[in-house]
């Protein structure tokens, strides 16, 4: 009796769960580029804040009407809480981008772990409800998408990349996506990267909206409200419904994260950056054709904006050797 009682009321807690609602285990800009929609989305992204420029970036997108999503570092969001809040009250989508930005395949398991979960613990705390993480320079492996699982919470690439650390764009509508293509005028859309720890970015946001407007995209949203538009996004996204079990999402240490993971040897393993195996294909990387590779992914440890690649066609995905 217990038990269907139970059962019934399973299947009444599953009935009620929004079926239009979809997470994905890794969220790969190039896979979700090729989705069809019913309208050219585009979801504009900032990293690494929030900054000193966080409140003039807001002020802006409050002018235009327009809602981001940002991927903070714990770090800095132990540095600006009322920005987290800011952020957070005024629609947009807060990610976790670690506490200190380590290429999260140079460390070892404990260490991923603790930069993940500390930085969930400190974005709750501020009233977000971070359901993606973006690793740092796209860099992960198959134990940070375990962590990301328990914590609640899919991995989230970039279809497209300003690379405004480096310098900005002439025009935003002709960046290259991340395996090279540009956009024919009309077709733009996807999930664009940013960071706006950079001024010269968030000066530049009425150029970036009115170019990327010019190349198609006809509505800005947030990551959850990209995915949202996606018309069938099976199968390339591993999909899970929303229906399924959430993880229980706890403050207590890191270790508990740790602990709870079951990893077989080869998904322990860590790989040095760009000598991992490469269970996902992509395509042409422009920046390394351009011999660009001087700010190699696998040095920095620390945020240092010089060096601040986030390429994720250059640092595949570290699977374990089957
Ligand atoms: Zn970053």
């Amino acid at each position: 009796m217990k038990g269907m009682l139970c059962c019934a009321f399973l299947m009444v807690y599953l009935s009620i769960q929004p079926l239009v609602t979809v997470q994905a285990s890794v969220v790969d800009g190039n896979v979700i580029i090729d989705q069809p929609m019913h309208e050219n989305l585009c979801a504009l992204t900032f990293d690494d804040g929030p900054s000193a420029y966080t409140p003039q970036l807001l002020d802006m997108l409050a002018e235009y009407g327009i809602p981001a999503t940002f991927f903070l570092l714990g770090k800095n969001a132990e540095r600006y809480p009322a920005l987290v809040r800011r952020i957070v009250a005024e629609g947009h989508e807060v990610g976790n981008h670690t506490y200190s930005h380590p290429n999260l395949r140079s460390i070892g398991p404990a260490r991923k772990a603790e930069q993940l979960q500390r930085t969930d613990t400190i974005l709750r705390g501020l009233g977000a409800k971070p359901i993606y993480i973006r690793p740092p320079y796209g860099s992960y492996d198959e134990y940070t998408v375990k962590i990301a699982e328990k914590l609640g919470a899919s991995l989230v690439l970039w279809s497209l990349d300003s690379r405004d650390w480096k310098r900005l764009p002439d025009n935003y509508a002709t960046l290259r996506s991340t395996r090279g293509t540009v956009y024919a005028p009309g077709t733009l859309r996807g999930v664009f990267l940013f960071h706006d720890i950079h001024a010269r970015t968030v000066e530049d946001l009425p150029r970036i909206i009115r170019d990327l407007r010019a190349g198609g995209c006809q509505r800005f949203v947030t990551i959850s409200d990209y995915l949202e538009g996606l018309i069938d996004p099976e199968p390339g996204l591993h999909m899970k419904r929303a229906g399924a079990p959430q993880p229980v999402v706890t403050s207590s240490t890191p270790a508990n994260v740790l602990d709870s993971i079951n990893l077989t040897e080869g998904a322990m393993r860590v790989y040095p950056a760009g000598t991992a195996p490469l269970p996902m294909g992509r395509a042409s990387v422009p920046w390394q054709v351009e011999g660009t590779l001087e700010h190699s992914v696998d040095k920095p440890q620390t945020i240092d904006h010089d060096l601040h690649e986030e390429s994720p066609s250059s640092v595949p995905v570290a699977a374990p050797a089957s």
